[in-house]
Protein backbone atom coordinates (compact mmCIF):
# COMPACT_ATOMS: atom_id res chain seq x y z
CA UNK A 1 0.00 0.00 0.00
CA UNK A 2 1.58 3.06 -1.00
CA UNK A 3 1.90 5.90 1.86
CA UNK A 4 -0.36 9.26 0.77
CA UNK A 5 1.86 12.16 1.04
CA UNK A 6 1.70 14.53 3.90
CA UNK A 7 0.59 18.03 2.42
CA UNK A 8 -0.41 20.30 5.27
CA UNK A 9 1.90 23.10 5.48
CA UNK A 10 1.45 26.12 7.76
CA UNK A 11 3.75 29.47 7.74
CA UNK A 12 4.12 31.32 10.63
CA UNK A 13 5.69 34.66 10.51
CA UNK A 14 7.29 37.01 13.18
CA UNK A 15 6.41 40.48 12.33
CA UNK A 16 7.41 43.63 13.31
CA UNK A 17 3.86 44.95 13.19
CA UNK A 18 1.46 44.49 15.95
CA UNK A 19 -1.47 42.27 15.35
CA UNK A 20 -3.02 39.85 17.12
CA UNK A 21 -5.65 39.19 19.63
CA UNK A 22 -6.04 38.82 23.48
CA UNK A 23 -5.25 34.85 24.11
CA UNK A 24 -2.47 32.87 25.76
CA UNK A 25 -0.78 29.96 24.00
CA UNK A 26 -2.71 28.06 21.31
CA UNK A 27 -1.73 24.97 19.01
CA UNK A 28 -2.07 25.37 15.62
CA UNK A 29 -1.67 21.69 15.34
CA UNK A 30 -2.61 18.83 16.73
CA UNK A 31 0.10 16.87 15.49
CA UNK A 32 3.45 16.70 17.76
CA UNK A 33 6.85 15.80 17.34
CA UNK A 34 7.33 12.05 18.45
CA UNK A 35 10.01 13.43 21.44
CA UNK A 36 12.00 16.08 19.82
CA UNK A 37 12.85 17.24 16.58
CA UNK A 38 16.70 17.86 15.46
CA UNK A 39 17.37 20.52 13.54
CA UNK A 40 20.47 21.64 10.85
CA UNK A 41 21.44 24.90 10.44
CA UNK A 42 23.10 25.59 6.48
CA UNK A 43 25.95 27.31 7.88
CA UNK A 44 27.14 29.09 4.97
CA UNK A 45 23.34 30.72 4.62
CA UNK A 46 24.43 32.77 8.14
CA UNK A 47 24.72 36.17 7.17
CA UNK A 48 25.63 39.30 9.84
CA UNK A 49 27.52 36.82 12.06
CA UNK A 50 29.82 34.16 11.84
CA UNK A 51 28.47 30.37 11.68
CA UNK A 52 29.16 29.23 14.51
CA UNK A 53 27.66 32.65 16.66
CA UNK A 54 24.53 32.03 14.94
CA UNK A 55 24.89 28.25 16.23
CA UNK A 56 25.77 28.88 19.58
CA UNK A 57 22.39 31.43 19.45
CA UNK A 58 20.04 28.90 18.20
CA UNK A 59 21.53 26.20 20.43
CA UNK A 60 20.94 28.39 23.95
CA UNK A 61 16.96 29.14 22.49
CA UNK A 62 16.39 25.25 21.94
CA UNK A 63 17.95 24.79 25.77
CA UNK A 64 15.20 27.63 26.62
CA UNK A 65 12.28 25.69 25.58
CA UNK A 66 14.49 22.02 26.50
CA UNK A 67 14.44 23.44 30.26
CA UNK A 68 10.66 24.02 30.42
CA UNK A 69 10.28 20.54 31.92
CA UNK A 70 8.09 19.02 28.66
CA UNK A 71 8.59 15.73 27.74
CA UNK A 72 10.22 16.56 24.67
CA UNK A 73 13.01 18.03 23.43
CA UNK A 74 14.83 20.31 20.31
CA UNK A 75 18.52 19.64 18.94
CA UNK A 76 20.78 21.28 16.41
CA UNK A 77 22.51 18.70 14.95
CA UNK A 78 26.56 19.19 14.94
CA UNK A 79 26.16 18.73 11.10
CA UNK A 80 25.84 20.98 8.15
CA UNK A 81 22.91 21.55 5.38
CA UNK A 82 22.57 23.10 2.24
CA UNK A 83 19.13 23.18 2.16
CA UNK A 84 17.95 26.48 1.77
CA UNK A 85 14.08 26.02 0.44
CA UNK A 86 11.47 26.29 2.06
CA UNK A 87 10.85 22.11 1.38
CA UNK A 88 9.36 19.27 3.22
CA UNK A 89 13.17 17.64 1.84
CA UNK A 90 13.61 15.52 5.17
CA UNK A 91 15.95 17.88 6.72
CA UNK A 92 14.64 20.34 9.31
CA UNK A 93 16.76 23.03 8.25
CA UNK A 94 17.43 26.69 9.67
CA UNK A 95 18.85 29.02 7.10
CA UNK A 96 19.03 32.87 6.30
CA UNK A 97 17.87 34.42 3.07
CA UNK A 98 18.66 37.35 1.69
CA UNK A 99 14.91 38.37 0.99
CA UNK A 100 12.16 40.14 2.86
CA UNK A 101 8.89 38.35 3.20
CA UNK A 102 6.51 41.58 4.41
CA UNK A 103 7.14 42.70 7.89
CA UNK A 104 8.47 39.29 8.96
CA UNK A 105 11.67 38.78 10.79
CA UNK A 106 11.76 35.15 10.34
CA UNK A 107 9.11 32.55 9.52
CA UNK A 108 8.42 29.14 10.52
CA UNK A 109 7.07 26.34 7.91
CA UNK A 110 6.09 22.97 9.48
CA UNK A 111 4.72 19.63 7.43
CA UNK A 112 2.69 16.94 9.17
CA UNK A 113 1.14 13.66 8.47
CA UNK A 114 -1.72 12.66 10.93
CA UNK A 115 -0.86 13.84 14.71
CA UNK A 116 2.97 13.47 13.88
CA UNK A 117 4.56 16.26 12.78
CA UNK A 118 7.67 15.47 10.06
CA UNK A 119 9.71 18.60 9.37
CA UNK A 120 9.74 22.30 10.23
CA UNK A 121 11.94 24.85 8.61
CA UNK A 122 12.95 28.17 9.99
CA UNK A 123 14.11 30.88 7.76
CA UNK A 124 15.92 34.23 8.85
CA UNK A 125 14.68 36.68 5.92
CA UNK A 126 17.65 39.12 5.85
CA UNK A 127 17.08 41.46 2.88
CA UNK A 128 17.89 44.78 4.50
CA UNK A 129 17.67 43.52 7.67
CA UNK A 130 20.66 43.24 9.88
CA UNK A 131 20.77 39.82 12.71
CA UNK A 132 23.15 39.85 15.97
CA UNK A 133 24.57 37.45 18.20
CA UNK A 134 24.77 37.34 21.78
CA UNK A 135 23.63 39.71 24.25
CA UNK A 136 25.26 43.26 23.22
CA UNK A 137 26.09 45.05 20.09
CA UNK A 138 22.81 45.27 18.50
CA UNK A 139 21.66 48.23 17.01
CA UNK A 140 18.52 48.54 14.25
CA UNK A 141 18.36 44.95 14.15
CA UNK A 142 17.56 41.77 15.96
CA UNK A 143 19.14 38.95 18.25
CA UNK A 144 19.20 35.63 16.94
CA UNK A 145 18.91 34.00 19.93
CA UNK A 146 15.47 35.72 20.71
CA UNK A 147 13.93 35.50 17.41
CA UNK A 148 14.84 31.83 17.58
CA UNK A 149 13.65 31.03 20.61
CA UNK A 150 10.02 32.67 18.77
CA UNK A 151 10.68 30.26 15.71
CA UNK A 152 11.44 27.34 18.06
CA UNK A 153 8.04 27.66 19.69
CA UNK A 154 6.15 27.65 16.37
CA UNK A 155 8.24 24.51 15.34
CA UNK A 156 7.34 22.60 19.16
CA UNK A 157 3.54 23.11 17.77
CA UNK A 158 2.52 26.57 19.74
CA UNK A 159 0.47 29.40 17.53
CA UNK A 160 1.09 33.05 18.87
CA UNK A 161 0.21 34.43 22.14
CA UNK A 162 -1.05 37.66 23.60
CA UNK A 163 0.17 37.00 27.02
CA UNK A 164 1.68 39.87 29.14
CA UNK A 165 2.79 39.63 32.22
CA UNK A 166 2.44 41.52 35.25
CA UNK A 167 6.00 43.06 34.37
CA UNK A 168 4.46 44.14 31.22
CA UNK A 169 6.94 41.30 29.62
CA UNK A 170 5.39 39.72 26.71
CA UNK A 171 5.30 35.82 26.29
CA UNK A 172 7.94 34.66 23.73
CA UNK A 173 5.61 33.52 21.28
CA UNK A 174 4.20 36.80 21.23
CA UNK A 175 3.65 38.17 17.48
CA UNK A 176 5.49 40.82 17.68
CA UNK A 177 8.87 42.19 18.85
CA UNK A 178 11.03 45.52 18.78
CA UNK A 179 14.38 46.09 17.29
CA UNK A 180 17.33 44.71 19.89
CA UNK A 181 14.61 43.52 22.29
CA UNK A 182 16.29 40.62 24.78
CA UNK A 183 12.54 39.33 26.35
CA UNK A 184 12.01 36.42 24.04
CA UNK A 185 15.12 34.37 24.78
CA UNK A 186 13.41 33.75 28.37
CA UNK A 187 10.31 32.04 28.29
CA UNK A 188 6.83 33.62 30.14
CA UNK A 189 5.03 31.52 31.97
CA UNK A 190 2.71 30.61 29.56
CA UNK A 191 5.00 29.51 26.54
CA UNK A 192 5.78 26.84 29.54
CA UNK A 193 2.40 25.91 30.18
CA UNK A 194 2.00 25.57 26.66
CA UNK A 195 4.77 23.43 25.58
CA UNK A 196 4.09 21.21 28.66
CA UNK A 197 0.22 21.09 27.60
CA UNK A 198 1.23 20.14 24.20
CA UNK A 199 4.18 17.43 25.85
CA UNK A 200 3.17 16.70 29.25
CA UNK A 201 5.69 17.75 31.85
CA UNK A 202 8.13 15.35 32.45
CA UNK A 203 12.37 16.13 32.04
CA UNK A 204 13.57 16.98 28.49
CA UNK A 205 16.81 15.84 27.30
CA UNK A 206 16.69 14.00 24.31
CA UNK A 207 17.09 15.65 20.69
CA UNK A 208 14.11 13.43 19.09
CA UNK A 209 14.50 12.87 15.38
CA UNK A 210 11.10 11.50 14.04
CA UNK A 211 10.51 8.18 13.61
CA UNK A 212 14.48 7.13 15.17
CA UNK A 213 14.02 6.99 18.50
CA UNK A 214 17.47 8.28 19.51
CA UNK A 215 19.74 7.20 22.89
CA UNK A 216 19.47 9.14 25.82
CA UNK A 217 21.24 8.68 29.30
CA UNK A 218 18.81 7.14 31.56
CA UNK A 219 20.86 7.13 34.93
CA UNK A 220 21.75 8.81 36.76
CA UNK A 221 17.87 10.92 36.39
CA UNK A 222 18.57 14.04 34.63
CA UNK A 223 18.38 16.73 37.38
CA UNK A 224 19.97 14.50 39.79
CA UNK A 225 22.67 15.23 42.13
CA UNK A 226 25.74 12.96 41.60
CA UNK A 227 26.58 10.80 44.49
CA UNK A 228 30.68 10.94 44.68
CA UNK A 229 33.66 12.04 42.56
CA UNK A 230 33.10 8.68 40.90
CA UNK A 231 29.51 8.08 38.84
CA UNK A 232 28.07 4.96 36.53
CA UNK A 233 26.24 6.29 33.54
CA UNK A 234 24.09 4.47 31.94
CA UNK A 235 21.63 5.17 28.03
CA UNK A 236 19.56 3.25 26.01
CA UNK A 237 20.83 2.18 22.77
CA UNK A 238 18.19 4.46 20.51
CA UNK A 239 17.51 3.10 17.10
CA UNK A 240 20.37 2.52 14.38
CA UNK A 241 22.59 4.77 16.55
CA UNK A 242 26.29 4.54 16.55
CA UNK A 243 29.60 6.41 17.48
CA UNK A 244 27.96 7.51 21.10
CA UNK A 245 30.35 9.93 22.56
CA UNK A 246 29.70 10.97 26.27
CA UNK A 247 31.33 14.17 27.16
CA UNK A 248 30.69 15.52 30.31
CA UNK A 249 31.82 19.47 31.12
CA UNK A 250 31.37 22.66 33.68
CA UNK A 251 29.55 24.30 30.58
CA UNK A 252 26.85 23.45 28.18
CA UNK A 253 28.32 21.14 25.55
CA UNK A 254 31.55 21.17 26.97
CA UNK A 255 33.98 18.31 28.03
CA UNK A 256 36.68 19.23 30.18
CA UNK A 257 35.16 16.91 32.73
CA UNK A 258 35.21 13.75 30.66
CA UNK A 259 34.79 12.54 27.26
CA UNK A 260 35.11 8.84 26.31
CA UNK A 261 33.20 6.54 23.20
CA UNK A 262 30.56 4.56 24.75
CA UNK A 263 30.31 0.69 24.20
CA UNK A 264 28.57 -1.75 26.03
CA UNK A 265 25.65 0.00 28.35
CA UNK A 266 27.59 1.26 31.48
CA UNK A 267 30.30 3.46 32.08
CA UNK A 268 32.21 4.87 35.11
CA UNK A 269 33.59 8.73 34.95
CA UNK A 270 35.91 9.07 37.61
CA UNK A 271 37.88 12.37 38.75
CA UNK A 272 34.82 15.03 38.69
CA UNK A 273 34.43 17.61 40.91
CA UNK A 274 32.50 17.69 43.94
CA UNK A 275 31.93 21.27 44.85
CA UNK A 276 27.99 21.30 43.89
CA UNK A 277 28.55 23.05 40.11
CA UNK A 278 26.52 22.23 38.11
CA UNK A 279 27.29 19.41 35.24
CA UNK A 280 26.36 19.59 31.83
CA UNK A 281 26.58 15.54 29.84
CA UNK A 282 26.31 15.56 25.93
CA UNK A 283 25.53 12.17 24.33
CA UNK A 284 26.95 12.60 20.85
CA UNK A 285 25.59 9.64 17.94
CA UNK A 286 25.45 9.31 14.81
CA UNK A 287 21.59 8.63 13.45
CA UNK A 288 20.25 8.90 10.12
CA UNK A 289 23.34 9.64 9.08
CA UNK A 290 23.97 12.87 10.83
CA UNK A 291 25.90 13.69 13.77
CA UNK A 292 23.14 14.50 17.03
CA UNK A 293 22.80 14.79 20.54
CA UNK A 294 20.77 14.15 23.49
CA UNK A 295 21.71 16.12 26.58
CA UNK A 296 20.89 15.67 30.64
CA UNK A 297 22.54 18.23 33.47
CA UNK A 298 23.18 17.34 37.10
CA UNK A 299 24.81 18.87 40.22
CA UNK A 300 28.26 17.78 41.17
CA UNK A 301 28.24 16.31 44.37
CA UNK A 302 28.70 18.49 47.46
CA UNK A 303 31.88 18.65 49.02
CA UNK A 304 31.73 17.40 52.46
CA UNK A 305 28.64 16.28 52.52
CA UNK A 306 27.66 12.51 53.34
CA UNK A 307 24.71 12.35 50.33
CA UNK A 308 22.62 11.18 53.19
CA UNK A 309 21.09 14.94 54.10
CA UNK A 310 19.62 16.48 50.92
CA UNK A 311 16.93 18.68 49.33
CA UNK A 312 14.24 16.43 48.42
CA UNK A 313 11.79 19.32 47.09
CA UNK A 314 12.01 21.07 44.51
CA UNK A 315 14.11 18.59 42.38
CA UNK A 316 17.07 20.03 41.68
CA UNK A 317 17.58 22.09 38.66
CA UNK A 318 13.77 22.87 38.26
CA UNK A 319 12.10 26.01 37.97
CA UNK A 320 10.39 27.56 40.97
CA UNK A 321 7.00 28.17 41.49
CA UNK A 322 6.46 31.77 42.14
CA UNK A 323 8.07 34.60 44.96
CA UNK A 324 7.26 31.86 47.66
CA UNK A 325 8.39 28.27 47.60
CA UNK A 326 7.98 25.26 50.27
CA UNK A 327 11.29 22.90 50.43
CA UNK A 328 11.65 20.01 51.63
CA UNK A 329 14.72 18.22 52.62
CA UNK A 330 15.64 14.68 53.86
CA UNK A 331 16.58 14.25 58.22
CA UNK A 332 20.28 12.66 57.20
CA UNK A 333 21.73 10.56 60.15
CA UNK A 334 22.21 12.07 63.41
CA UNK A 335 22.37 15.28 61.06
CA UNK A 336 21.51 19.08 63.43
CA UNK A 337 21.70 22.60 63.44
CA UNK A 338 19.79 22.53 60.02
CA UNK A 339 20.45 25.84 57.61
CA UNK A 340 19.07 26.65 54.67
CA UNK A 341 20.39 29.48 52.58
CA UNK A 342 19.28 30.65 49.59
CA UNK A 343 21.66 33.13 47.33
CA UNK A 344 21.94 35.08 43.58
CA UNK A 345 25.40 33.22 43.81
CA UNK A 346 26.95 30.02 44.60
CA UNK A 347 26.65 29.45 48.35
CA UNK A 348 25.12 33.04 48.80
CA UNK A 349 22.24 34.02 51.40
CA UNK A 350 21.06 37.34 49.96
CA UNK A 351 17.62 35.68 49.48
CA UNK A 352 16.84 33.80 52.41
CA UNK A 353 18.31 32.28 55.51
CA UNK A 354 16.88 30.71 57.85
CA UNK A 355 17.60 27.71 60.45
CA UNK A 356 15.39 24.39 59.97
CA UNK A 357 12.75 22.74 62.15
CA UNK A 358 10.24 20.19 61.09
CA UNK A 359 10.24 18.99 57.90
CA UNK A 360 9.68 21.93 54.73
CA UNK A 361 10.03 25.41 55.52
CA UNK A 362 8.49 28.23 53.21
CA UNK A 363 10.75 30.94 51.35
CA UNK A 364 9.06 34.09 50.42
CA UNK A 365 9.79 37.51 48.50
CA UNK A 366 11.70 35.26 46.17
CA UNK A 367 13.15 37.24 42.83
CA UNK A 368 10.67 36.33 39.43
CA UNK A 369 12.86 37.59 36.84
CA UNK A 370 14.24 33.61 36.05
CA UNK A 371 18.00 34.13 37.84
CA UNK A 372 19.64 31.33 38.89
CA UNK A 373 19.25 30.42 42.74
CA UNK A 374 21.43 28.56 44.57
CA UNK A 375 20.22 26.90 47.57
CA UNK A 376 22.99 25.56 50.12
CA UNK A 377 21.85 23.60 52.92
CA UNK A 378 23.69 23.70 56.28
CA UNK A 379 24.14 20.94 58.61
CA UNK A 380 26.26 19.69 61.72
CA UNK A 381 27.05 16.17 60.96
CA UNK A 382 29.84 14.01 62.49
CA UNK A 383 30.96 16.79 64.39
CA UNK A 384 31.13 19.07 61.79
CA UNK A 385 29.82 21.96 59.92
CA UNK A 386 28.57 20.45 56.21
CA UNK A 387 26.73 21.32 53.24
CA UNK A 388 24.52 19.89 50.25
CA UNK A 389 23.88 22.55 47.15
CA UNK A 390 20.97 22.62 44.50
CA UNK A 391 20.26 24.99 41.75
CA UNK A 392 17.17 26.26 40.66
CA UNK A 393 15.50 28.66 38.16
CA UNK A 394 13.61 31.62 39.86
CA UNK A 395 10.45 31.80 38.44
CA UNK A 396 9.34 34.43 35.83
ZN1 LIG B 1 5.55 33.81 15.16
Amino acid sequence: MRRRLPVLLVAIALGAVATGSLHAWVAYTAARWPGGATMTLNRSSVANVSASQAAAAIQTAMSAWNNAGAKMALALSGGDTNANQIANDGVSAIFFRPDSNGSAIATTYAWWYNNVIIESDIVFWNGGRVFFAGSSGCSGGYYIEDVAAHELGHVVGLDHSSFVDANGQTATMYPTTGQCDQNFRSLSSDDIGGIRSLYGVGSSGTGGTGASSPPQITSPAPGSTLTGSSQSFTWTAGTGASELWLHLGSTPGGRDLFEKGLTGSSITATGLPTDGRPIYATLWFVQNGAWQYATASYTAAASGSTGTLMLTSPAAGSTLSGSSQTFTWTAGTGATELWLHLGSTPGGRDLFEKGLTGSSITATGLPTDGRTIYATLWFVQNGAWQHANATYTAFR
